[in-house]
């Protein structure tokens, strides 16, 4: 199974590890269930069963996924998102929803979540998503260090910032990145999940995911979100990135 990270240790040896999960659920039939799973599948499990355990073994910046449900008991899944966004950009989060509430996985997503896992799930979609998550596109180690679109702004690819003091997750600049090196292309959002998110073809497909992405990123990049040119849909099509016209640069 696919639960092997390769990392670089502080002296630059490549080691591979476990990668570690973290299981935020106050339901104990769900959580046991979920530990054991992961468990079964090669990654070192830890849990939390309220908010305030959940929030600091969440910013311990121990674990490389963190799945985390809505409804706890204390401080719920959407605070506990904005504060591991507030302190790291890298971390995976998946957020566990409830099926029929579209407010919840929106919110979730707009709070930086990478993706997110409606309940009751299937435990095969949940653990493919997983891993679907984990696995890094690499699409950051070629691409330029630097993105300037159309209006002018400049975009650090590895700082995951842009003038003016705006902040991107790992996961917002992976989709600028892969837009930007098929520039300019229009991307279908099936594209997008499968090159930027991991997604094998047998996945339930969740294009909202990609969607509620793009809509955070226009609102962090575009000068008029509401009339995007730096991210344009095309219909029928997908996301095109436009980029400055370098000949037009001063
Ligand atoms: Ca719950």
């Amino acid at each position: 199974m696919n639960a092997r990270l390769e990392r670089i240790s502080s002296d630059g040896i490549s080691m591979t590890q476990k990668a570690r999960i973290l299981i935020v659920e106050d339901e104990t039939a769900i959580r046991a269930g979920l530990v054991d799973v992961f468990v079964y599948h090669g990654y070192e499990v830890d849990y939390a069963e309220h908010g305030e355990e959940g929030l600091s073994k969440a910013l311990s910046g121990l674990f490389d996924l963190i799945l985390l449900d809505v409804m706890l008991p204390g401080i719920d899944g959407f605070e506990i998102c904005d504060r591991i966004r507030a302190q790291d950009r890298q971390q995976a989060v998946i957020m566990l929803t409830a099926k029929t509430s579209d407010e919840d996985i929106i919110r979730g997503l707009t709070l930086g979540a990478d993706d997110y896992v409606s309940k009751p799930f299937s435990v095969t979609q949940l653990v493919l998503r997983v891993q679907a998550v984990l696995r890094r596109s690499g699409i950051g180690d070629t691409t330029d260090r630097e993105i300037r679109l159309y209006n002018g702004l400049l975009v650090d690819t590895e700082n995951l910032s842009a003038d003016g003091g705006i902040a991107f997750t790992r996961r917002e600049m992976d989709v600028l990145q892969y837009l930007c090196s098929q520039a300019e292309r229009p991307v279908p959002r099936e594209e997008l999940l499968i090159k930027v998110w991991g997604y094998a073809s047998h996945m339930e497909i969740e294009t909202r995911t990609v969607d509620i992405h793009i809509a955070k990123l226009r609102r962090k990049i575009e000068t008029n979100p509401s009339n995007p040119e730096c991210i344009v849909t095309v219909r029928g099509a997908g996301y095109r990135l436009m980029l400055a016209d370098e000949s037009e640069a001063k």
